[in-house]
C-alpha cells in the first residue's frame, strides 16, 4: 500500500515555464536545508510510532512508508512534471514503457478496448497488439490523420484514445484538436504520449488531451543517462459523468478505506493518479529509483533552454539535406513541403523538436539500400549510431532495420518508412558541426549506388 497520491501544491505566486522547470515541486528547508533536492535513497522510511505506521498504510496521513510506492525525490520530480503540464497529479515510473502501460491498464481492463494511432513508438505497438491482446484488452489501430477511423473505431466498450503528439521517425504531428474531440464524443479519456514533443513545446492539455504519459528517458532527462517515465492526470475528464463505466474508481475500493477513490481523493487530488500508484505501481512493481528521479531533475531544469536548441538546430539540418543530392525526401514539419506543417504551426509554434527523418535515394534492392544506408551512416564522426532519442548528443537509426525491424513491408509502407529512410534525434551541439558531418558523410556515399551498379554490370557480364 503506497502513501497518499498528492495534488502538485500550487505556488504561493504565480510560476512561469521556466521557473516552475527549475523549482516546481521542492520546498527546501522541510526535512535539510539542501538547496536541491535530495536523493533519498532509501528503500523504507522510519515510523515515529506503530499508530503513525497505521495511520500512513490506511493513507490516512500522508508520508512515506515504502519507495516502492512513494520517495521524496520521486515526488519532486512528479510534482515539477506535474505542474509544467498543468496536471492535478502524476505518477513517475522507471520508463515510458511503464508510463504507457499502468496509464492504460488503470483505464480498460480485460473484454474492454482502446483505440490507438497506427503511428507509435514500437514498444508501445508491441505492447497493445501482443501483451494487451494476451489480457483481453482489444485495440485498434487507425490512421492518426484519419478523424473519421478515430470516430468509426469507438466502441461501447472503448475507454481510451491513444496517440504521440508527435510520432516517429517522421514526426507526423498529431491534429490533437480534432482527435480530442472524438475522445469528448466517446465519453473516453484521450491519453497522449508528449515525449518527443515536451511540455516546453507543446502542452497536450491545451488542446483537449486529458492524460500526458513521458518517456523521461527521452528529453525531460535529457541527458542519455537514465531511463523514467512518468503519467500526468491533467484533471480535465470527469470520471463521475458516467460512473457505471468507470468501477475502478468510483466504486468500493478494498484497498482504501472509506469508499471509493474518487470520493477519497476527487477533491483534492487524483483520483487516477491514486488507482495507478495503489494499484498497478503497487502490483507490478515499475517504480522509478530516486537515484534516476533526481537525474531527471537535473535535465528538467535546462528544459526550455534545450528545447530550443535541439528544435533549432533539427530545423537547420533538415533545411540543409534538402539541398543535398544524395537526399530524396526529407521529413521534417517544420519544412513547407511536408504534409503536417500546417498541424505544426498550431500546435508546435515555438519549434517542433528535433527527431526526424531523410530517406536517400533508394536503389530498389533491399541489400543496396542497406548498404548505402551503411555507408552514410559509417563516415559519420559527430552524429552517433544509437537506438534513443532526446540525448545531448545527436544520434542516428535506421528504422528498417532496427527500431522498426520486425514490420512488414506493408506496415512499413503505411508508416511512410521505405528501406533508405534514416531517422535523426539532433543534440545540442553546435548545429554547423552536425550540417558538416552530414554533408561529409553525404558527399562520400553519393558515389556509392553508380559504384554499386558498375560492379552488377560487371558482374553480369563476366557471368
Ligand atoms: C522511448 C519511447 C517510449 C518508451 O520509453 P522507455 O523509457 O524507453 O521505456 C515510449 N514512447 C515514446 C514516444 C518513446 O520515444
Amino acid at each position: 500500500m503506497g502513501a497518499m497520491p498528492e495534488a502538485t501544491r500550487p505556488a504561493a505566486v504565480p510560476r512561469s515555464f521556466a521557473t516552475a522547470q527549475v523549482q516546481a515541486g521542492f520546498v527546501s528547508g522541510v526535512a535539510e536545508n539542501t538547496a536541491v533536492p535530495s536523493i533519498h535513497q532509501s528503500n523504507g522510511f522510519e515510523f515515529a510510532s506503530l499508530s503513525e505506521a497505521r495511520d500512513l498504510f490506511a493513507l490516512r496521513k500522508d508520508g512515506n512508508i515504502y519507495s516502492r510506492a512513494a520517495n521524496p525525490t520521486v515526488l519532486v520530480f512528479e510534482r515539477r512534471v506535474a505542474e509544467l503540464e498543468g496536471g492535478i497529479g502524476a505518477a513517475g515510473v522507471a520508463s515510458g514503457q511503464a508510463a504507457v502501460a499502468v496509464a492504460l491498464l488503470a483505464l480498460a481492463k480485460q473484454g474492454e478496448h482502446i483505440v490507438a494511432a497506427r503511428q507509435l513508438y514500437g514498444g508501445t505497438v508491441d505492447l497493445l497488439q501482443d501483451t494487451f491482446a494476451d489480457w483481453g484488452i482489444e485495440v485498434t489501430f487507425v490512421d492518426q490523420d484519419d478523424v473519421a477511423a478515430w470516430e468509426a473505431a469507438v466502441r461501447p466498450t472503448t475507454r481510451a484514445l491513444f496517440a504521440e503528439s508527435i510520432s516517429n521517425p517522421i514526426a507526423q504531428v498529431l491534429d490533437l484538436g480534432a482527435v480530442a474531440a472524438v475522445a469528448r464524443r466517446a465519453g473516453v479519456p484521450l491519453v497522449i504520449d508528449n515525449t518527443v514533443a515536451t511540455p516546453y513545446l507543446q502542452r497536450a492539455k491545451d488542446f483537449g488531451a486529458d492524460i500526458v504519459v513521458h518517456s523521461a528517458t527521452k528529453f525531460l532527462g535529457g541527458h542519455g543517462t537514465s531511463l523514467g517515465g512518468v503519467v500526468v492526470d491533467l484533471g480535465t475528464f470527469d470520471f463521475t459523468a458516467e460512473p457505471e463505466r468507470w468501477p475502478q474508481l468510483t466504486q468500493t475500493y478494498p484497498r482504501v478505506p472509506d469508499g471509493s477513490l474518487v470520493e477519497r481523493f476527487g477533491a483534492t487530488a487524483s483520483p487516477y493518479i491514486a488507482l495507478v500508484k495503489t494499484k498497478y505501481v503497487h502490483d507490478l512493481g515499475p517504480s522509478l529509483s530516486a537515484f534516476n528521479a533526481f537525474q531527471l531533475l537535473q535535465g528538467l531544469e535546462t528544459l526550455d533552454l534545450r528545447m530550443q536548441r535541439h528544435s533549432a538546430s533539427a530545423l537547420a539540418v533538415a533545411e540543409f539535406l534538402t539541398t543535398h543530392p544524395a537526399v530524396a525526401r526529407v521529413h521534417h514539419p517544420g519544412l513547407a513541403s511536408s504534409p503536417w506543417h500546417a498541424n505544426a504551426q498550431t500546435y508546435l509554434p515555438d519549434g517542433a523538436s528535433s527527431v526526424f527523418a531523410f530517406d536517400l535515394h533508394a536503389t530498389g534492392d533491399a541489400e543496396a539500400d542497406f548498404r548505402l544506408v551503411e555507408d552514410v551512416i559509417s563516415r559519420l564522426q559527430v552524429v552517433r549510431l544509437v537506438a534513443n532519442i532526446g540525448d545531448a548528443r545527436s544520434l542516428v537509426a535506421h528504422p528498417a532495420s532496427m527500431t522498426h525491424s520486425h514490420m512488414s513491408p506493408a506496415q512499413l509502407a503505411e508508416a511512410h518508412i521505405s528501406p533508405t529512410t534514416v531517422r535523426l534525434s539532433i543534440g545540442l551541439e553546435d548545429p554547423r558541426d552536425i550540417v558538416d558531418d552530414l554533408r561529409r558523410a553525404l558527399d562520400g556515399a553519393a558515389v556509392a549506388p553508380s559504384d554499386d551498379a558498375e560492379r552488377q554490370l560487371a558482374e553480369s557480364s563476366s557471368r
